[in-house]
């Protein structure tokens, strides 16, 4: 055929467009950052549609966030035109699951408009049940028990398949127990959790053939990116699927499995073959992503992995700078720093948009955004900082939740007293007792007992209009608008009121965000869309299109790809991460490196990497020595300075070879930093600040810097 004046194929290499046309069969495209796998599944399922192979509602596509599913989508409507309308089974695995368990509901005890839970109100309901149980939370706090719950959903266990080991790991063998009572107290209030959306799929799936065999019939090809991060759960579902056909591609890098501590299973990959015999196993190596010397860096840091399968990666590009790797005093200069360079770039014509800053842990965010906000620079945090788990936000979607379901206890009982109403945790002991006794809702319960005495007076009146504002605004929103009925609700139920009467700065900001609430939610025609839209959206993207740095997390960061990436934080108990070290295995510190990986390749035209010498952990000082993962970076690709003198002694002198079997990574570290790059001492006057501190005595008077302060930085 020719294939050289297809648009759909042109862009593409020998091997991507092999795997474009193998349709038929199972495909693996297991290669490297940048290789392109993303780029050629989306002509893959340009292709499958534009030559009819399917109809685009026969596909199942998976991708690892909402972002990467739009983004898909809109390339292979460019591809495909109109034809790429109603791709209803593309999305992630969350996303999709959720789909699937709304149309068969019932089959798992629910009902169809149930609650997707997150992880507050999860621990909420744990600890009732803990407490409901006699137990000492602190002695078994909820967190672990979520997390013990979380893991059995990810291995797609469920109460009934625990073992007795896994039975132990919470409460002395009382897992299986609470992990029971818990799935029960769920669907008493129509809700899942997360984990349930595919547990409860494939439960369904197993036990009621006639369903399986309706969307094995329906999927004629299943496609699946960063399949290196997939869990048993994801795993089984996509087998179960995937049967007879065998019709399933899917595409990854086990140099970037990441996930592991939310139970993926970088084996998935790697028995691919075994699992889907005859599979045709494609090789990228042709990197389009970065220069030459972000390419050599990353490789070369991998490299140090020993758990690897390894392969080879190639550029055509040249040119380009090194990876920069730079030394500060702290988290401010490292803030500022990173600011001045990313003012430079824009200088240099480069778009703001084109800009990442990430990071390992979250409490790193906080100084960018004090920063960017003092120096006026446009920055949206992804992933991190939710939007809608904010207070505010949470009171007025718990009111929307009750509106939408009243069997919505947590909802009910967020919202109850919420404004201040009067009504105390004993009017709410009696709603529950009610409740109990009679089998119902607590906002039903609440409009049964208006009719006993059980409730003095005031109460009772309180709860009869409150209830009255809650069915008014049931009612409204049959009619009205998602938008309208918040700004109704939020007015009626006295909460705007309250918040406008309390006149702060904190208050005023409030206000604005629940402002922004009602304007996101007229993008809904109804409610029940907005709250799906809300329970799955896991990053709140800025909705205007000014210019923007990019801030968030390198787990987040995955598949996504920026010209200019600023990695922060490169120092031993930032990253890798102080529970890493905790935990001390090879596994946990090559999966750091895993991370260190993917975070360097998502830079296509500058990677900078920074270190501070002090930091400020939980209010304490500490001073902090380079990652082992700047020791990895092979010298010549990369380009060193730093804002310190002395630094390099101080960082020696406190990493002690007889207490620390990294000792040796240090001592290059510091060797390496004193001899490479253009000097401490010169880069010592680029960034002196005159901010008075505290700092342990020690690292006071170790550390001397240049007292030489520049012009031109905003001080204080
Ligand atoms: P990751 O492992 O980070 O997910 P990937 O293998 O999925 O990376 P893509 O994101 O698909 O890689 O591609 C990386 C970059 O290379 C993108 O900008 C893409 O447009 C470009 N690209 C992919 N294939 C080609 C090609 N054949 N020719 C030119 N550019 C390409
Ligand atoms: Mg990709």
């Amino acid at each position: 055929s020719d294939s050289s004046s297809d648009p759909l194929l042109d862009g593409l290499n020998v091997p991507q467009r092999e795997a474009v046309l193998a349709t038929e069969g199972p495909v693996l495209m297991l290669a490297g950052a940048g290789t392109g796998k993303t780029a050629a599944l989306t002509a893959r399922l340009a292709h499958i549609i534009r030559s009819r192979l399917a109809w685009p509602s026969e596909i199942l596509c998976v991708t690892f966030t909402n972002k990467a599913a739009r983004e898909m989508k809109e390339r292979v409507g460019h591809l495909v035109g109109p034809a790429v309308e109603g791709m209803p089974w593309l999305g992630t695995f969350h996303a999709i699951a959720a789909k699937m368990l709304r149309r068969h509901a019932e089959l798992a005890g629910l009902q169809s408009n149930y609650t997707i839970i997150d992880t507050d109100d999860q621990l909420r309901v744990l600890k009732q049940l803990i407490q409901a149980e006699g137990l000492d939370e602190k002695r078994w706090p909820p967190r672990q028990l979520a997390q013990c719950i979380d893991r059995w959903k990810n291995k797609g266990l469920r109460p009934e398949d625990l073992d007795a080991l896994e039975n132990e790991s919470f409460a002395n063998g009382q897992g299986q127990k609470f992990y029971r009572l818990y799935q029960d107290r769920l669907k008493t209030l129509n809700a899942c959790d997360f984990g349930d959306l595919l547990l409860h799929v494939v439960t369904i799936l197993r036990s009621y053939p006639e369903v399986l065999e309706q969307y094995r019939a329906r999927f004629k090809y299943i496609m699946v990116d960063e399949y290196q991060d997939t869990n048993q759960i994801q795993y089984l579902w996509l087998r179960l699927l995937a049967q007879p056909r065998h019709n399933i591609c899917v595409v990854g890098d086990d140099d970037q499995s990441i996930y592991s501590w939310r139970g993926a299973e970088v084996a998935n990959i790697l028995k691919f073959e075994k699992d889907f015999p005859g599979a045709k196993i494609i090789k990228l190596e042709q990197n389009y992503r970065s220069t030459p010397d972000i390419l050599a860096a990353a490789s070369g840091l991998i490299d140090a992995n020993s758990q690897r399968l390894g392969k080879t990666l190639w550029t055509e590009r040249n040119g380009g700078d090194k990876v920069r790797v730079i030394g500060v005093w702290d988290a401010p200069e490292e803030a500022r720093r990173v600011g001045e360079e990313i003012e430079r770039l824009e200088r240099e014509g480069a778009s703001l948009n084109q800009a990442a800053i990430l990071v390992r842990a979250q409490f790193q965010t906080r100084e960018f955004e004090d920063r960017f906000i003092a120096i006026g620079m446009g920055y949206k945090i992804i992933g991190g900082f939710r939007f809608y788990e904010r207070a505010e936000i949470r009171d007025a979607l718990a009111y929307l939740r009750l509106i939408s379901q009243p069997s919505d206890d947590l909802a009910f009982e967020r919202i109850y007293n919420t404004p201040k109403r009067g009504l105390g945790d004993k009017t709410l002991e009696k709603l529950h007792r009610h409740a109990r006794v009679r089998g119902v809702p607590l906002s039903l319960a609440a409009v049964e007992i208006a009719d006993t005495d059980e409730l003095p007076a005031r109460a009772r009146n309180t709860l009869v209009d409150f209830m009255r504002g809650v069915a008014r605004w049931r009612d409204l929103a049959k009619i009205a608008a998602p938008a309208e009925l918040v700004r109704t609700l939020l007015d009626e139920s006295g909460y705007t009121a309250a918040l406008q009467a309390e006149k702060t700065a904190e208050s005023a900001g409030r206000l604005e965000n629940l402002t922004e609430l009602a304007r996101a939610m007229e993008e809904y025609e109804t409610l029940g869309d907005f709250l799906e839209h809300v329970s799955l959206v896991m990053d709140n993207e800025a909705a205007d299109d000014a210019e923007k740095v990019t801030i968030m997390t390198m787990h987040g960061a995955k598949g996504l790809e920026f010209d200019n990436v600023f990695l922060p934080g490169w120092e031993e108990g930032v990253f890798p991460s102080q529970r890493a070290l905790d935990e001390g295995g090879l596994a946990s510190l090559e999966e750091e490196r895993r991370l260190a990986y993917v975070a360097i390749t998502r830079a296509r035209r500058r990677c900078t990497i920074l270190h501070a010498a002090n930091r400020r952990i939980y209010g304490q000082w500490t001073s902090s020595i380079p990652s082992r993962f700047i020791a990895d970076l092979p010298d010549a690709h990369i380009e060193q300075e730093s804002t310190l003198s002395g630094g390099a002694s101080l960082w020696r002198a406190q990493w002690s070879e007889r207490d620390d079997p990294f000792a040796h990574v240090a001592r290059d570290n510091s060797a390496r930093a004193a001899t490479r790059g253009p000097g401490w001492q010169r880069a010592a006057a680029s960034a002196y600040d005159p901010t008075p501190r505290r700092l342990p005595e020690a690292t006071r008077s170790a550390a001397s810097f240049a007292a030489k302060p520049r012009g031109d930085i905003a001080l204080g």
